[in-house]
């Protein structure tokens, strides 16, 4: 029998947010792949899953992807999941996705939780299309992806980290003007929970006068 990969999302919050073949497959596999083993086992042991683990993440991807790549054309199955969402998206996975494909390994990919969709539908900015940038660069090509975003008339999708938001915001004023409509969702699905919507303007104004923490996305209108 041909191995396989599966690709399961996990919750970005709280824990119900998991699928029940997402907890079939991950009690089914023969291990899990996981970017940080002691975040996955809060979750496992919520679901008292009991299962071998071994870390895949950005530091040690690029050396283990042919051993496993092996083990899944010897019959393995894997699930690989990441801290939190679904892997691939602003998280490791890719590589290892391509590498199969690249070696006729079958590649199954679960629907479930990420964060952008909650945020960007609740936004109440137009979902029909969008482009989901997600970090943007820290300094190098910041500015030329910028420039590029200033014309695009699609509804924009960035994460950003709590303490970047305001110069983040502060950047996009600068392209996009204090009046282009914008939201910012903060600890999806957790108890503290919070969307603020308005102008580039009144978001900084709001998220100014206190201290930001948690983890965000920011939706931005396109050009109109
Ligand atoms: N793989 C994840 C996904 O499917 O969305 C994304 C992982 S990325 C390393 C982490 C970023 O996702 C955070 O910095 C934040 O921008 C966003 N994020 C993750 N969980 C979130 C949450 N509960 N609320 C808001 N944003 C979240």
């Amino acid at each position: 029998m041909p191995g396989k990969l599966y690709i399961v999302p996990t919750p970005i919050g709280n824990l119900e947010d998991i699928t029940f073949r997402a907890i079939r497959i991950l009690k089914e596999v023969d291990f899990i792949l996981a970017e940080d083993t002691r975040t996955t086992s809060v979750l496992l042991n919520h679901y008292e899953i009991s299962k071998k683990m071994y870390s895949h993440n950005l530091n040690n991807e690029h050396k283990t992807i042919s051993r496993l790549v092996e083990q899944l054309l010897a019959g393995e199955k894997v699930a690989l999941v990441s801290d939190a969402g679904t892997p691939a998206i602003s998280d490791p996975g890719f590589l290892l996705v391509r590498e199969c494909i690249k070696n006729d390994v079958e590649v199954e990919t679960l629907p479930g939780p990420v964060a952008f969709i909650p945020a960007l539908v609740n936004s109440g900015l137009p979902c029909d299309r969008f482009v989901f940038e997600g970090f943007l660069p820290h300094k190098k090509g910041r500015q030329k992806k910028m420039k590029q975003l200033v014309e695009q008339e699609r509804t924009m999708v960035f994460y950003e980290s709590p303490h970047r938001l305001i110069k983040a915001l502060e950047q996009f004023i600068e392209y996009f003007g204090e009046n282009r409509i914008a939201s910012v969702s903060r600890e999806l699905t957790k108890i503290f929970e919070e969307t603020k919507r308005g102008t580039l303007k009144e978001l900084i104004n709001y998220f100014s006068k206190k201290k930001v923490k948690g983890e965000i996305v920011i939706i931005i209108d396109g050009k109109s």
